[in-house]
């Protein structure tokens, strides 16, 4: 049984994932670092990438991705 991982992966305005360190803001902690700042949260399947459209906010993102995992725990217990 292969292992899927979701994970909330922080994205700047051009899509590319941010690890910067960001303030509680979102805004870059460290302005030469080349960050522009956190304007989107996805959630980001093994399987299957990125799992629909980006979430303005952290909070919205986490229960999408813990649905997402619960969709495959779903798909396993079919089987
Ligand atoms: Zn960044
Ligand atoms: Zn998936």
């Amino acid at each position: 049984m292969a292992r899927v991982t979701v994970r909330v992966e922080p994205r700047h305005a051009d899509n590319s994932p941010c690890s910067h360190a960001v303030k509680p803001s979102g805004k870059p902690r460290n302005p030469q670092s080349g960050c522009t700042g956190r304007t989107a949260y996805a959630v980001v399947c093994s399987e299957h990438g990125d799992v629909g459209a980006p979430h303005r906010v952290k909070v919205l993102a986490e229960p999408a991705a813990i649905e997402h995992r619960q969709e495959h725990r779903a798909a396993f217990a079919a089987r």
